[in-house]
């Protein structure tokens, strides 16, 4: 019989295929047992309507390093004359495809048949000089062998075959500087990837392998051909949460994502929407070691019936989300990422839009049912929800408000809602203090300030907390206010009287405050909340002195100032010297000016930037 060339486009493909789309090569193993998975679950398919076709299923693998061959075989559905021309000779030419069309209307009949893209086989080109495929169409009497050295053509010949059933055999390459195609008779390489790729296969693959045992005088190991089953075939995601021990779950984590420490929360799905899928999603307990880098990549597994597509796919998550581990599996994702990419891509948006919001579900349950836990997580990953609610304007705000939980000068974590459900009466806003770390926020003078009032103040110690409060601007209607703001709201009618008439005799000593302090400061002004100290700091416009600090660490950014507000205490025993000084001795005057500023920046956590003249001042005015 004369060489058949592929059709013309078929073979520009083949080229293609071969030179470029697969870069992973070892894929195409993973290809050739899912073909014959697929031809598995159409006799399988076929068989429920026809009691002959019961049979043991299996995929056989075999190897034969003298011939250089490795062979997969199945007795499955098999192809005849026709279909070995139709399905093998034109790529592009899906007969999945074609069988799952037809049996579309039979109930969940070609549900989960993996291929649907006719491009998987011919990445045994890949490995491989010469493919043979034997197969028996399942209820024919003959044979036939297709067979084909690549872009050359194909040869098909009529041949033996005991029963129903494909087998594939691939004459490897020789190997070469770049690739060691042997490899791929290696034992422990087929295990390998029949493990990483096609574990949850549904039917057993099998092959014969070489054990040690220890001979019966108990020393010398003697070796014995077994033949064992390479796959696990059913994933644990697609077994039912009740028969599944929490500890499998654990251990399932732990060994597939390489994590020391049992996930703090496991999250099982099986959603049907517009695409379906089952997932089986961890979260970690601790934050990997690079989460907060660059280097961290988020992602999910995908998997496509039991087979896997992608090891880390990255479109599954949101950025916020990224610390989310875990395997997603969907029939309706096909196995080869091809010209369908298109599709793909939508059917992954659709699933990842339904995962985030099945995971943001999950939270506000974890929050509601067990807040210890969810305190933990929070203080390790609530950072990443903060930076996806400030990220895109704001916009997953709604989603995530709720999901925050601050710690609070009332010594507790709490959230939003919490807050305005235990406001006192006659407050109006909800106060925070934004700042590196609780105890010095706790011990700042507005906050105290607040307290005092029997106020909660939110302890606010994330570089992000302010941008998104900033974007927040209020909750349930109550404004979100900073403790530095100018109008805390929280003086009396009289304090306020007292304030301003205070603020108008001492005009020209605020000024004169601003003209030693030159460019340093925007204002300066007199507060009552300042408790013992002299002074203290805070910003102008919708810059904060810790948003200003977040910003001007980021490279570029050094520049990058708030304005500062300078705050005096006119109770304090400074300021009656100010007073004094004013009138006496200007340069002292300015000396102390200088003082009180650099105090009030010290405690809003800015260094001097000469600490040895500030040391001076301070011992110019203690002695
Ligand atoms: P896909 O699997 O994406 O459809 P392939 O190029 O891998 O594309 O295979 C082309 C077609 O050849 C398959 O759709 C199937 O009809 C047929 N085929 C391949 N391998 C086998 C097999 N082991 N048994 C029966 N049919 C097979």
């Amino acid at each position: 019989m004369a060489l058949k060339q592929f059709k013309a486009e078929s073979k520009r493909l083949l080229d293609l295929m071969i030179n470029s789309i697969y870069t992973n090569k070892e894929i195409f193993l993973r290809e050739i047992i899912s073909n014959a998975s697929d031809a598995i679950d159409k006799l399988h398919f076929t068989s429920l309507t026809d009691s002959n076709a019961s049979r043991e299923f299996e995929i056989r693998i075999d190897v034969d390093k003298n011939a250089r061959t490795l062979t997969v075989s199945d007795n499955g559905v098999g192809m005849s004359e026709k279909e070995l021309e139709t399905n093998l000779g034109t790529i592009a030419k899906s007969g999945t495809l074609d069988f799952k069309k037809k049996n579309e209307k039979v109930d969940g009949g070609a549900e989960g048949l993996i291929g649907q893209f006719g491009v998987g086989f011919y990445s045994c080109f890949m490995v491989a000089d010469e493919v043979t495929v034997l197969s028996k169409k399942y209820g024919e009497d003959v044979a036939h062998k297709w067979t084909s050295a690549g872009v050359s053509g194909y040869e098909i010949t009529e041949a033996e075959r005991e029963t129903s059933g494909t087998t594939v055999t691939l004459v490897l390459k020789a190997d070469d500087e770049d690739v060691k195609y042997s490899d791929y008779l290696e034992e422990y390489t087929i295990m390998r990837l029949v493990k990483f790729y096609s574990d949850y296969i549904r039917y057993p693959i099998r092959m014969q392998v070489e054990r040690s045992v220890p001979a019966e005088d108990g020393k010398t190991a003697e070796k014995e051909t077994v033949i064992e089953t390479l796959n696990s075939m059913t994933p644990i995601w697609k077994r039912r949460k009740s028969e599944v021990k929490t500890e499998d779950y654990e251990s399932f984590y732990m060994e597939k994502f390489g994590d020391y420490n049992k996930p703090a929360r496991i999250i099982t799905a099986n959603i049907e929407g517009a695409v379906n899928y089952a997932c089986l999603l961890f979260i970690p307990s601790e934050p990997p070691y690079d989460f907060y880098t660059k280097a961290f990549k988020k992602g999910l597994q995908l998997y496509s019936s039991g087979v896997l597509i992608m090891d880390n796919c990255e479109k599954l998550l949101p950025d916020y989300l990224g610390f989310v581990r875990g395997v997603v599996d969907s029939s309706d994702l096909s196995l080869n990422i091809s010209r369908e990419m298109l599709q793909q891509d939508r059917q992954l948006t659709e699933i990842a839009k339904s995962l985030e919001k099945k995971i943001l579900s999950e939270l506000s349950k974890w929050l509601k049912t067990e807040r210890e836990e969810y305190e933990k997580f929070f203080t390790k990953f609530g950072m990443t929800l903060k930076i996806g609610a400030y990220e895109g304007f704001g916009t997953k705000i709604p989603q995530l408000k709720d999901l925050f939980v601050y710690y609070s000068t009332s010594g507790k974590f709490v959230t939003l809602k919490e807050y305005v459900g235990s406001m006192k009466e006659g407050q109006s806003d909800i106060y925070y203090g934004a700042g590196t770390d609780a105890s010095s926020l706790r011990s700042l003078p507005q906050v105290t300030a607040v307290t005092a009032k029997g106020y909660d103040v939110l302890l606010m110690t994330d570089n992000v907390d302010e941008f998104v409060v900033k974007l927040m601007g209020e909750y349930d209607g109550k404004k979100l206010k900073s403790v530095s703001s100018e109008d805390l709201g929280i003086e009396t009618e009289e304090e306020k009287k007292a304030s301003a008439e205070k603020a108008d005799s001492s005009k020209a000593l605020l000024e004169e405050f601003k003209n030693a302090l030159g460019t340093n400061v925007t204002e300066v002004r007199l507060s009552n909340m300042l408790g013992d100290y002299p002074s203290g700091l805070t910003a102008k416009g919708e810059l904060s002195i810790e948003m200003a600090k977040v910003l001007s660490a980021m490279p570029g950014n050094e520049k990058i100032r708030a304005q500062y507000v300078l705050e005096l205490n006119p109770a304090h025993p400074m300021f009656a010297l100010a007073e004094k000084l004013m009138g006496e001795d200007k340069a002292k005057f300015g000396r102390l000016a200088v003082l009180l500023f650099t105090e009030a920046m010290l405690t809003v956590g800015i260094n001097p930037e000469n600490p040895a003249e500030f040391v001076k001042l301070i011992n110019e005015f203690i002695r």
